[in-house]
C-alpha cells in the first residue's frame, strides 16, 4: 500500500489552500493525498476579504473594490479603504484553479468517498474512506460539523447564517466599483442583522443576508427579507435570482485544539481559523497554510508556533458576550467604529495586526460600560470554569 507524506481529509478551501500553498514549494514532489466526499464542483461559496497587495490567489479574484458603502445607525459612508482592497472569489473559480495547478503534480492523488475514521497512530496518521484505509506521515483534518463542538461553560456558541440571492436585474442599477461591507438599515430583532452586496456589473449582484444569533431561521423567512431588501432598499424593478447561496458558520470562542494526537492536524474552521467574533476565515486559512507549508519546509514538522494573540481572543470573546447577552445593538458599536476611526484601521484591527496603543484609540470610540460588563463576565465565566 502507498504510504502519503501528507493527507488532507476534506478539500474544501482549507485543504485545497494547504496543497497550493506546498505545490508552491520544494514539497510539492512528495506524495500527497486529498480526500474529499466529492469532487469540488459547485460554485458553493463566496469569499471576501480584505488586503493590501496582491495575495496567493489573484488570478482568481473575480471582483476587488477600493471603496465601499458602510450603512450603520444614522450614519453613512463611501469609505476609501486606504490601501486595502476587498476582495471577492468564487468558490467556483477557486476550485478549478487549485485543481488544475495540482493536476500538474504527478504524485498528488484524489480520493472521493466518505471518510469515516481518521487516526492518530505511532508513525503516523491514516483515514478511512468507504472502508478502505491510507495511511501517511501526517494528516490535516478540515472536516467539520457545528454538532461536533462539544459546548463549555465560560463559552460564546453563536451562529453566522446567511442567505444570499446573485440577482439580475433588467436595468443597470449597480455601481460595480463599489461594494456594500454592511448594510445595518434593516430590522435588527434583537440580534445583528446586515445585508452586503458585490456587484459583478451594472445588473448583476450578490446580495446577502446575513444574522448573528443563536438559532437559525427558516428558509421562507430568509428569502422573505432577501426579497424585501431588494425591492425596499436597492430599488430593484423587475430581475431574475440567478443562483442561491446558504451559510452556517460558527462564531465562538471555544478552545480549538491544533492538532489532535501527534500526526493530525486540524485546519480550516474545525481548526479554529474562523474569526470568533466574525466570521471570516478565507484570509486565515491562506495565512495557516503558508507558515504550515513553510513549517515542514524548514523543519519537516507541520508545526506552527501560534503567534502571540491572547488580546484579540479576549476582544472577540468580549464583543460575542456583548452580542449574547444583548448589552448593547451591535449595530450601533459598528457605526461608531467606521464613524470614529479611519476604515483601515479597524480593517487593521479585525486582521489581528494592531498595537495595543492602536487597540485604546479604537476602544475609545465605543461605549465602555457594555464591554466592562463583558470583560467582567468573561473573566468570570473563565475563572468559574
Ligand atoms: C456560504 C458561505 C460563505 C462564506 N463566505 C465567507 C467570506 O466571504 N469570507 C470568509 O472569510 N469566510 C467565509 N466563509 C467561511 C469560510 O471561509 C468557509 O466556510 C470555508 O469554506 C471554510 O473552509 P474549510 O476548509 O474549513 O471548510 P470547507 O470548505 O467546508 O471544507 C471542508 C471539506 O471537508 C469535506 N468533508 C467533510 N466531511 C467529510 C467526510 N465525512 N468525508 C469526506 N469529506 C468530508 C467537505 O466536503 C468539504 O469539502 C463562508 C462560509 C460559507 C458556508
Amino acid at each position: 500500500m502507498q504510504r502519503y507524506d501528507y493527507i488532507m481529509a476534506g478539500a474544501g478551501a482549507a485543504g485545497l489552500s494547504l496543497a497550493y500553498h506546498l505545490a508552491q514549494t520544494p514539497l510539492r514532489d512528495k506524495a500527497i493525498l486529498l480526500v474529499d466526499k466529492e469532487p469540488k464542483t459547485a460554485n458553493d461559496h463566496t469569499w471576501c476579504f480584505w488586503e493590501r497587495g496582491d495575495g496567493p490567489f489573484e488570478p482568481v479574484v473575480c471582483r476587488q473594490w477600493k471603496d465601499v458603502y458602510f450603512y450603520g445607525a444614522g450614519y453613512d459612508a463611501l469609505m476609501d479603504l486606504d490601501g486595502y482592497r476587498y476582495k471577492m472569489i468564487r468558490a467556483g473559480d477557486f476550485y478549478p484553479f487549485v485543481r488544475r495547478e495540482l493536476e500538474r503534480l504527478p504524485n498528488v492523488h484524489w480520493v472521493y468517498g466518505d471518510i469515516t475514521a481518521v487516526r492518530d497512530e505511532a508513525d503516523g496518521a491514516s483515514v478511512v474512506v468507504d472502508g478502505n484505509a491510507y495511511a501517511g506521515n501526517w494528516l490535516f483534518d478540515s472536516r467539520f460539523g457545528l454538532s461536533s463542538l462539544a459546548r463549555q461553560p465560560g463559552r460564546h456558541y453563536l451562529l453566522q447564517h446567511f442567505k444570499g440571492w446573485e440577482v439580475e436585474a433588467d436595468e443597470p442599477v449597480f455601481d460595480p466599483g463599489k461594494a456594500t461591507l454592511m448594510d445595518f438599515r434593516i430590522e435588527q430583532h434583537g440580534e445583528t442583522r446586515f445585508f452586503y452586496v458585490l456587484p459583478f456589473d451594472e445588473r448583476r449582484a450578490l446580495v446577502e443576508f446575513t444574522i448573528f444569533s443563536a438559532d437559525l431561521l427558516t428558509d421562507d423567512y430568509y428569502e422573505g427579507e432577501v426579497a424585501r431588501y431588494l425591492r425596499d432598499f436597492l430599488h430593484l424593478g423587475a430581475y431574475r435570482v440567478l443562483h442561491k447561496e446558504f451559510g452556517v458558520i460558527p462564531m465562538t470562542d471555544h478552545p480549538f485544539p491544533g492538532q489532535r494526537g501527534n500526526h493530525v492536524i486540524l485546519t480550516g474552521t474545525a481548526g479554529g481559523q474562523t474569526k470568533a467574533s466574525t466570521g471570516y476565515t478565507f484570509r486565515r486559512i491562506q495565512q495557516h497554510s503558508k507558515a504550515l507549508a513553510d513549517a515542514l519546509l524548514t523543519t519537516g514538522r507541520p508545526h506552527v508556533a501560534a503567534p502571540f494573540k491572547g488580546q484579540f481572543a479576549l476582544y472577540d470573546s468580549m464583543l460575542l458576550n456583548v452580542m449574547a447577552r444583548n448589552r448593547y445593538p451591535i449595530k450601533e458599536i459598528f457605526t461608531l467604529l467606521f464613524q470614529k476611526n479611519p476604515p483601515a484601521r479597524i480593517l487593521k484591527f479585525l486582521d489581528e495586526d494592531t498595537s495595543f496603543a492602536e487597540d485604546l484609540q479604537i476602544m475609545s470610540t465605543t461605549p465602555y460600560a457594555p464591554f466592562l460588563a463583558a470583560l467582567w463576565d468573561v473573566v468570570r465565566g473563565r475563572v468559574t470554569a
